[in-house]
């Protein structure tokens, strides 16, 4: 099957890029146009004057969608073919990768109102991927008549600390009196994936639903401003789809077959450049570019086959770590402005999805589930929250003070970090100690070569002794002859 043989290869991560159309103060101010897209080349050019002479850089990508191009267009040609894997069972990300202001949320989100849509429940024009996709998801379960469940998470990554987009209204007014509580750990799900401890998962009945977790969400999330400095273009927003879906074998067995559908709308790429270099000095700046310095370092390590990936160095990339490199299909959206006043932002924005176009990632369909055990498994989960609640109630679970839990978090992400390293250790040893027995091996033959052509040589030796032997004998008769002769003589 090709499917193998697409497994065996790795899936190159598809890249595209989205330039946004001038925005009303550009087109006041009369802002020269740098970037030119070519949707059917799928090239954008971007012209650069250095030292007075006139530049133009060409990058290709997957596709191209310069300003004309419609939300629907982006999603028809992109994202149409992505749901539907997630609808066979595969798990798949997208990302929008870029500068703030060029259009991130604007393609994740879009503009999304209830009121904006239309008169039988249909999206608004502007509607982005999420909505989207919701409705391509809700449209193809129906027509399919098939039994199945729809969950979504909704969540924000700022400063490292996760907050649920989705949590009830007078969860989160308690929470942000008591503000630890508000951030969300992160954990291993014993599985060797993580999950976020506490997020709310919100059932989806019916496409139009979506509206209203959307605009819980967005109103949530910190800032609807873009200026730079503004929590907003700091912060990662991941939306995630979980489709489960009925399906009987021949011999009457019911199975779930099972797919994801993340969708990222990561900080502002200018932040890595720019408060980047005060990382260290002032820790929250540092903070803030923890998650997107981690994904770029990822990204260069995959690229470049480096032996460690440092996915455990961010929240991004644990969440996110099967997305690069790992099972899931992955596209990134980059999004670029066409004016002037952005070029350095995004001659480096196109640079680095360039890089990730080189990622390979090995898609595998999720394995089918049998219901009985699904359920099996739902019933424990039942149990363990349970149990959970009891202690929580009765106060004898494990409590252990704040600071002492966070002092063994860090030793065990020291531990986690520690062998880590000695697994990159040991891989070292190993080669060096199998570059050794090459080594020995070769000088081993060598020395049996040596000792078999020793032996031929001693052989040689002892003939040609013999011969000597004999031929001092013949000398010796020869010359008792010839005294002989002369004697007679
Ligand atoms: P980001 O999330 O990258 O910071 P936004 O999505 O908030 O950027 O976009 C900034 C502004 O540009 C918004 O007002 C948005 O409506 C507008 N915009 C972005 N992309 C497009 C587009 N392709 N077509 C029309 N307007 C756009
Ligand atoms: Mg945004």
């Amino acid at each position: 099957m090709s499917g193998r043989h697409e497994k065996d290869k790795g899936v190159n991560v598809q890249v595209l890029l989205r330039c946004r159309p001038f925005s009303e103060d550009e087109l006041r101010s009369n802002a020269p146009q740098v970037v030119t897209c070519n949707d059917y080349q799928r090239e954008v050019a971007v012209s650069q004057n250095i030292a007075g002479k006139h530049i133009d850089r060409v990058f290709t990508f997957d596709k191209v969608f310069g300003p004309l191009a419609q939300q629907k267009d982006l999603y028809e040609q992109a994202v149409v073919p992505i749901v539907n894997e997630v609808l066979e069972g595969f798990n798949c990300t997208i990302f929008a990768y870029g500068q703030t202001g060029t259009g991130k949320t604007y393609t994740m989100e879009g503009e999304c109102k209830r009121a904006k849509s239309g008169p039988n429940g249909e999206l608004p024009s502007e509607a982005g991927v999420i909505p989207r996709a919701v409705q391509q998801i809700f449209d193809t379960l129906e027509s399919q008549n098939a039994e199945y469940s729809v969950k979504v998470t909704f969540l924000e990554l700022y400063n490292e600390e996760i907050t649920d987009l989705l949590a009830p209204e007078e969860i989160s007014r308690i929470a942000s009196e008591e503000k630890q509580k508000k951030q969300l750990p992160l954990m291993e799900d014993g599985k060797g994936g993580v999950l976020v401890r506490g997020l709310e998962e919100e059932i989806v009945a019916s496409a139009t639903e979506i509206f209203t977790l959307l605009e819980r969400g967005s109103a949530k999330r910190r800032t609807a401003e873009t200026l730079l400095n503004k929590q907003s273009s700091r912060s990662h927003s991941l939306f995630s789809i979980t489709i489960h879906i009925k399906e009987a074998t021949p011999e009457g067995e019911e199975l779930i077959k099972c797919g994801k559908l993340n969708l990222v709308d990561l900080a502002g790429s200018e932040n890595i450049s720019r408060s980047g270099a005060r990382e260290g000095r002032a820790r929250e700046a540092g903070e803030i570019n923890k998650s997107l310095l981690t994904l770029g370092r990822v990204i260069n390590a995959l690229v470049e086959h480096l032996g460690h990936i440092p996915y455990r160095d961010s929240k991004l990339t644990r969440l996110l770590r099967d997305s690069l490199g790992g099972r899931t299909k992955t596209c990134i959206i980059a999004t670029v402005s066409p004016a002037v006043h952005c070029l350095e932002e995004t001659l480096s924005t196109l640079d680095y999805a360039c890089r990730a176009k080189n990622i390979k990632n090995k898609p595998e369909v999720n394995q089918k589930m049998m219901k009985s055990t699904l359920i099996k498994d739902l019933y424990g989960e039942i149990e363990r929250l349970k149990a959970e609640v009891y202690a929580t109630r009765e106060k004898n679970g494990v409590y252990i003070p704040k600071e002492r839990y966070y002092q063994e978090e860090s030793e065990r992400k020291a531990m986690a970090d520690q062998i880590e390293q000695m697994g990159v250790l040991i891989e070292t040893h190993q080669k060096q100690s199998e570059e050794w027995r090459e080594r020995h091996d070769a000088r081993v033959r060598q020395c049996s070569d040596l000792s078999s052509k020793l032996s031929a040589t001693e052989k040689n030796l002892n003939q040609t002794i013999k011969l000597l032997t004999c031929t001092e004998e013949e000398l010796t008769k020869c010359r008792y002859g010839l005294k002989e002769r002369d004697f007679r003589v």
